[in-house]
């Protein structure tokens, strides 16, 4: 028995093309890392998305601050947390141009986010190999302009290996 079935490529099905792309969230928080860069801190930039818009921007501001706690991620829950009038991230994205450490996820999982996209990864103090301690309902991706992101941070230490 013949039954015509008809596929339509994927492009056909998915027309739209959003402006609203993860790599252009990821460029503002390579802009916000940019800036730290500037400010001789390490290079870690962050922003927090809902509905399609920037609600927070951060970057690290440990050396500013003098405060070790004082990361982009950290900065950023706070701003959007301001901004939103709630302590819950519900419905936001957090973009941020390196993996989360410990104490970020940490803080991550407490605001109950929906959503991390990260962009380097961090081999030394990343999150990730410790699956569980992001929320079971926090989904977390990487790669948006990782290389971008990682170039960022090493620029920052040959730089600093050439001046100490
Ligand atoms: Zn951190």
């Amino acid at each position: 028995m013949w039954s015509p079935t008809i596929k339509l490529p994927l492009s056909k099905l998915s027309p739209m093309i959003s402006p609203y792309s993860d790599e252009y969230f990821m460029k503002q928080a390579i802009l916000e890392a940019q800036k730290a860069y500037d400010k001789n801190e390490v290079p870690v930039g962050a922003v927090v998305v809902a509905n399609q818009q920037v609600i927070a921007r951060s970057h690290n501001s440990t050396e500013l601050l003098n405060d070790v706690t004082a990361h982009a991620e950290i900065q950023a829950i706070t701003a959007a947390s301001e901004f939103l009038g709630a302590k819950y991230l519900k419905g936001c994205t957090l973009y941020v141009t390196l993996e989360p450490c410990v104490m970020c996820a940490g803080a991550l999982y407490w605001s109950q986010i929906d959503k991390i996209v990260f962009g380097a990864r961090d081999e030394k103090r990343g999150a990730s190999r410790y699956e569980s301690l992001y929320h079971p309902k926090t989904i977390v991706t990487n790669g948006p302009l990782a290389e971008e992101c990682g170039q960022l941070g090493k620029a920052f230490f040959k730089e600093r290996r050439r001046v100490n």
